[in-house]
């Protein structure tokens, strides 16, 4: 078995104990779907997988050319790792400010790097990524995560065929944080195929500026082009130092040791159970919470 097809079919996960202590009635299931098992260690590697099948099989990404795209980590390293795989070299537009851990991980996967301007957030390594692309056409394969639909339809294909499998067809609301969107639009176009009755619930953090890696304050970012409103029932928008609490309450009291947008997810998750009598609630947890030990989430020993 090759790397890349260890991607997918992740578990998905009940929480036993801390649903109950968050007011979360007894006949509401809340599962996480338990991204960081991918070999990449998130939810990326899905989408970073179908982009490159797909820029392949159409003659965008050919022998010789290199891979070039702005991230806040997780689709780096999950390119980085499948160039690797692959034998095609990964150029990154990065911001300056991305985690110690995210920079090394891309490094070891021997991933190149450019910083952009770290009061830029992603939108500024969008810009420069857009830039880079424009002047080296025939050397860059620009992947564009945030408007290339291989994005969503990774998840179309793969986590949303999943969640209908694993809840045996029983899930009623899906919760994901909104990055790119991929996994908003593509696993929630495949539930409301499957039973229009389910709830597709959005998340974003509060503020702009927020501690949510890999999530997108979308009324004032760059709102990327495969973003669809109309597929979102319900947008909750969730404070980075209450996720941060739940990333703390998940390791301590679940045994799940997850990142700030998967904490964040849970928030909205258990908002949405409180007003609920019976239900199946599917969260993404987009991954863990190890590329993050260096952040404030987890400095100050709490
Ligand atoms: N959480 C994390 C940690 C991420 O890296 C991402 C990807 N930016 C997301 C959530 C959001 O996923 P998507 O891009 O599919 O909206």
């Amino acid at each position: 078995m090759q790397v890349t097809e260890c991607i997918g079919r992740t578990p998905l996960v009940r929480l036993e104990r801390i649903p109950q202590q968050h007011g979360v009635p007894a006949d509401v299931q809340i599962l996480g779907k338990a991204e960081w098992f991918n070999p990449g260690g998130s939810i990326k590697d899905r989408a970073a997988l179908q982009i490159v099948k797909e820029a392949m099989e159409q003659g965008l990404l050919r022998p010789g050319m290199t891979l070039l795209d702005a991230t806040s980590g997780n689709t780096g390293i999950a390119y980085a790792m499948i160039g690797a795989a692959w034998g095609f070299s990964v150029t990154l537009v990065v911001p300056e400010s991305i985690s110690e851990e995210r920079r090394r991980i891309l490094q070891a996967y021997g991933a190149q790097l450019l910083f952009s301007d770290p009061y830029e957030g992603t939108d500024g390594a969008i810009r420069l990524a857009r830039e880079l692309a424009a002047r080296e056409p025939d050397r860059y394969f620009y992947a564009d995560q945030y408007s290339n639909p291989a994005n969503w339809r990774a998840h179309y294909n793969g986590t949303g065929v999943e969640i209908i499998e694993q809840t045996d067809g029983a899930v009623t609301h899906l919760v994901a944080g909104l990055g790119t969107t991929g996994t908003m639009m593509g696993t929630g176009r495949r539930l409301k195929e499957f039973n229009p009755a389910i709830t597709l619930v959005g998340v974003q953090p509060d503020d702009a500026f927020h501690g949510l890696e890999g999530l997108k304050h979308l009324t004032t970012a760059i709102v990327p082009a495969i973003y669809d409103p109309s597929v979102i029932d319900r947008m909750e928008f969730v404070n980075t130092d209450e996720a941060f609490a739940m990333a703390r309450q998940l390791a301590r009291e679940e045994g799940l040791f997850v990142g700030p947008s998967a904490a964040a997810a849970v928030v909205a998750a258990f908002r949405v159970a409180r007003e609920l009598d019976h239900g199946v609630i599917v969260v993404i947890l987009p991954d863990s919470g190890v590329k993050y030990l260096s952040t404030p989430l987890w400095q100050d020993g709490s």
